[in-house]
């Protein structure tokens, strides 16, 4: 597992889609980091993270790329795409790697799981209702104020793990 100040990242293909006769590639770039608690962070359930504990990141950003003929490369888009992923895996538009669904599932669920702006409660609403509340709005049921802090979503060992077999 990874130590306190490093960092393990990589670009795992995803799958390839043709569209009218070109192929268009799916990558993923995973970043993994591990930092040491200052004692500031908290939880999304609000609990106070002891000093010196070990955080992992994870951050996914996706490429979306089109494959010429002449083997030149053009990045049609970047970022948080896994909607249009996941959209064209569903579809089967996608000829998909076994890790596919691997990679979208962590990507969808952990991406930044340290830089959650609201408490859980309210992230689970966001989850069912696909609405975020506003900048300062409080919490019915802690009392956390929207985006006034970055909560931990701590990652399990089992999750570090899985990501580092991706990556190594
Ligand atoms: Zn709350």
């Amino acid at each position: 597992m990874l130590k306190s100040g490093e960092t393990l990242s990589g670009t795992v293909q995803i799958g390839t889609e043709h569209r009218g006769g070109v192929a268009i590639e799916w990558q993923a770039e995973i970043k993994l980091s591990c930092s040491e608690s200052t004692g500031r962070q908290r939880t999304v359930g609000l609990d106070a993270i002891p000093v010196g504990l070990l955080l992992f990141r994870l951050s996914i950003s996706g490429e979306e790329v089109l494959c010429h003929s002449n083997g030149h490369r053009t990045f049609l888009s970047a970022g948080q795409n896994h909607v249009a992923v996941r959209a064209a895996m569903k579809e089967r538009r996608m000829i998909c790697r076994p890790v596919t669904g691997i990679i979208l599932n962590l990507w969808e669920d952990w991406n930044l799981n340290d830089m959650n702006a609201g408490c859980a409660h309210q992230n689970y609403v966001t989850k069912l209702t696909g609405d975020e509340p506003e900048i300062g709005e409080m919490c019915e049921v802690c009392g956390f104020r929207y985006g006034y802090d970055f909560l931990v979503r701590p990652l399990p060992d089992k999750t570090v793990e899985q990501i580092e077999g991706l990556l190594r």
